[in-house]
């Protein structure tokens, strides 16, 4: 399926060195000998600044010019035992988290962004694949075995990647990389204490499922990819360790240290950051829980593009839902806006943007009572309530995203640190938690005000903690 082509010449060593290793890996290409075909030539010309350097290879849209056989292996994905192709998309971050876990684990992988003209030919790939559903990332690995959205374990069961005990004991732990957890770490490392970031999905949080963030100070307008791209940056260049697919399922204390566990590794630490974030609320009705990631969607960065010129529902009434709602608005056919509330809990300046843009319409004082599929298992649309008439009727849509408040992150702490009733950590002074050692920042704090800015105060507060604590 792959469009490989390599532009050669018989006389060639090179030439035949990189068709010898297409052949013993099975892999299709279409040969073209330049010394029998002009416009090949011109081509190849044209690829490499006027010199006519062979081979030259195209494999699916980008060029390589004489590459060696690891070259080759690393644009195609080959490794000693497997060959792996990811298909998935630059906008969307479980494509991130496989691709940061693949190359973490110097595994070869070949990425197939579906995005690119040369690649429509994936899209029906991809559709086969998921029993007619688009889901990025599709891994395939050895051409029989299919991945789509795997978490990491997934993957690193599959490739057999070896767990890693590591004997280093950090100064920090801090488990979560979003806005609060980068700052933390930015201030720690700073301060000379070394720090290690667990991070289990993509690192950014929340933050970079956010396509515009327009009251980040020094911002008037920054996408959240961008910000927290750069929060990364400047956390690892102070020397900050980052590990991603790293699910924290519990901490235990034993004597001054912490012992942090994840689904695959355990790590030491003096001290322990909570900065998990919060996650997005479902309405729970029929129909949810079979449509989520096929017409029911938490994040319009994420999936949004799926719905480039078609009919879409946002439920939700606060900052959240308009503030995606009208980006949404930008490149879909219309927005229809589900509020269970007669009124907009939102700020005054979405309400305002809203009231402009015309392809926005609004349902208030609707209850969503069923997502429907037609008989195909396809979104069709969700069904409402009116709270005033109680008269029932159906919003039909393309698709429906969901935003509707979140809830914490803290179910694996439950037994450690104090919660409040709704699940948030409760923290005192310099962000302590009720355990000695444990700190807590961000979106996940009783409190927290659940802004970019707020959790990186948050971030700063918890590094002084825990620097006051392990200066003790
Ligand atoms: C749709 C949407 C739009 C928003 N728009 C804006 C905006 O315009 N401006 C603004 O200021 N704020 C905005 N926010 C809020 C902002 O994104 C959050 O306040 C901010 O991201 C909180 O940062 P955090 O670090 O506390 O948590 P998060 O960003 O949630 O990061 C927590 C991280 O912890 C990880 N994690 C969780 N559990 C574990 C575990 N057990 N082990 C390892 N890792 C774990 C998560 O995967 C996540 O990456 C928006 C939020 C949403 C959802």
């Amino acid at each position: 399926m792959n469009k490989i082509v390599m532009y050669g010449a018989d006389w060639c060593p090179d030439c035949q060195r990189a068709k010898a290793f297409l052949k013993e890996n099975n892999i299709e290409y279409n040969y073209i000998d330049v010394d029998l075909n002009e416009e090949a030539t011109k081509k190849v010309e044209l690829i490499n600044n006027g010199k006519r350097i062979i081979p030259t290879l195209l494999i699916n849209g980008k060029t390589y010019t004489n590459p060696d056989n690891s070259q080759l292996a690393a644009a195609l994905g080959i490794n000693e035992d497997y060959r792996i192709i990811m298909y998935g998309a630059d906008w969307c971050p479980d494509c991130r988290k496989s691709k940061a876990f693949l190359t973490d684990n110097n595994i070869n992988f070949q990425y197939i962004e579906i995005d690119k003209d040369e690649n429509e030919w994936a899209i029906p790939l991809i559709k086969e694949l998921n029993n007619g559903k688009r889901k990025i990332p599709t891994i395939v690995i050895n051409d029989d075995q299919v991945f789509v959205e795997p978490e990491n374990d997934e993957l690193r069961q599959a490739l057999k990647i070896d767990v890693v005990k590591e004997e280093h004991i950090y100064d920090t732990i801090i488990i979560g990389g979003g806005a609060a957890g980068l700052t933390t770490s930015i201030y720690a490392q700073r301060d000379r204490y070394d720090s290690l970031i667990l991070e289990k999905k993509t690192i950014g949080g929340n933050a970079f499922l956010t396509q515009k963030i327009e009251n980040y100070p020094g911002f008037t307008n920054i996408s959240g990819p961008a910000l927290m791209d750069k929060m990364e940056e400047q956390a690892r260049v102070y020397g900050a360790k980052i590990k991603t697919g790293e699910d924290v399922t519990s901490i235990t204390k034993e004597g001054d240290l912490f012992k942090v566990q994840t689904k695959s590794n355990t790590h030491i630490g003096k001290s322990v950051v909570l900065s998990t974030g919060s996650t997005y609320r479902q309405l729970n009705i029929p129909g949810e829980q079979e449509l989520i990631g096929s017409g029911v969607h938490f994040c319009a960065t994420c999936d949004g593009a799926f719905y480039r010129d078609k009919d879409i529902i946002v439920v939700g009434g606060g900052n959240s839902a308009l503030e995606e709602g009208i980006f949404l608005a930008g490149f879909v056919k219309s927005v229809k806006i589900v509020n269970i509330m007669p009124n907009f809990s939102a700020s005054e300046t979405y309400i305002e943007k809203l009231e402009k843009i015309d392809n926005i319409s609004t349902y208030m004082n609707q209850t969503s009572t069923e997502f429907v599929a037609n008989d195909q298992g396809l979104f069709e649309g969700l069904k409402v309530k009116d709270n005033e008439t109680g008269e029932e009727s159906m919003i039909h849509a393309d698709g429906a995203f969901i935003f509707i408040g979140l809830i914490p992150n803290t179910k694996s702490f439950a037994d450690l640190v104090e919660l409040d009733q709704r699940g948030f950590i409760k923290t005192t002074g310099m962000a302590n938690t009720s355990v000695e050692g444990i700190f807590a920042a961000g979106d996940c704090r009783e409190g927290a005000i659940a802004q970019v800015a707020a959790a990186t105060g948050e971030g700063v507060l918890a590094s002084y903690g825990l620097k006051t604590y392990l200066s003790k």
